[in-house]
């Protein structure tokens, strides 16, 4: 993003003057609630409900991921005209940092992964990290997302407090639903004779703690960046000597490495999706992870 446009993105929020208290529902107006990519859409999605107060956007749309998102003009507007933006947090919509800087000055930003129980971008197998010092791939566990969710509710209840009973009910039927997904996820896989597996990046820790499952490595370790030839090596090298059965593509990365690797070591590849992209639809995050508990009994219980 250039300078000019951060300085004048700047002026607009002087002037508009955003302030939590003062943004209210009534005399029809709605409050505008800008999401930063699709979980974080579909998770307040689920919150806002039937509520008409609310209108909730996307800033990245639904084929993009915020690894490699590229900022408009037409999103500077978008963020713009905002009265609030939620976003995951933890450097994940780093695109959008000066931008963020200036509304969360304003108390007008929810970072949605606040609060919840992280791990250092180091642990479960990956040595690099492409974020910040922790993970940022909170969602991609359903026991962190409902987390996000139950958050997502205290903020829309504290911005429009006439809705606040609706958003937390909403919330927690929400959240109850990823607990019960979890806990699907969870017995599969303790179902499971080999919990092992190889992902394309970092994105699946999360979702590895909470249901039982051991990331022994990671293929890219910064996303965009191809592995060395050295890393391959490591890589081939582990699946053969700790007889590794599967290693996983993602549907947003390139599955080149993945397949050029199987090849070499003969190990079967399924494809798990961090929902990152996709169709922004209420349920979508629920169909894809449970998508991703069938490619797992799939592919690792043979
Ligand atoms: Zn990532």
């Amino acid at each position: 993003m250039n300078k000019i446009n951060v300085f004048l993105l700047f002026v607009c929020f002087a002037l508009s003057s955003v302030n939590p208290h003062l943004a209210s529902a009534g005399e029809g107006k709605k409050i505008k609630v800008l999401t930063s990519f699709l979980p974080i859409y579909i998770f307040t999605l689920n919150v806002v409900g039937a509520s008409d107060r609310v209108e909730v956007d996307c800033l990245i749309p639904g084929e993009s991921g915020p690894h490699d998102y590229q900022m408009r003009p037409s999103d500077m507007r978008k963020v713009a005209h905002a009265d609030f933006m939620i976003i995951n947090g933890l450097g994940v919509e780093e695109f959008i940092s000066d931008i963020i800087a200036v509304k969360k000055r304003k108390g007008a930003v929810l970072e949605s992964a606040s609060g919840l129980p992280l791990l250092h971008a180091g642990e479960e197998g990956d040595d690099h990290d492409h974020h910040g010092d922790h993970n940022p791939h909170t969602w991609v566990s359903p026991r962190m997302a409902a987390m996000q969710v139950i958050n997502i509710s205290k903020f829309l209840a504290l911005i429009d407090p006439a809705g606040a009973d609706l958003y937390m009910a909403n919330g927690e039927r929400y959240a109850g639903r990823l607990h019960l997904l979890n806990e699907e996820i969870k017995s599969v896989v303790a179902g499971l004779p080999d919990k092992r597996i190889i992902t394309v990046h970092n994105a699946f820790d999360y979702l590895a703690r909470d249901t039982g499952l051991e990331v022994l490595s990671v293929i890219y370790h910064t996303p965009g960046e191809q592995p060395s030839a050295a890393e391959m090596g490591g890589i081939t090298t582990l699946i053969r000597k700790e007889k590794v059965k599967a290693i996983f593509s993602e549907p947003q990365f390139s599955d080149k490495m993945v397949n050029l690797i199987a090849k070499e070591t003969g190990a079967r590849v399924g494809m798990l999706d961090p929902v990152a992209t996709g169709e922004p639809s209420e349920w979508f995050y629920e169909v894809s992870m449970r998508k991703n508990r069938d490619v797992l009994k799939e592919i690792l219980s043979q």
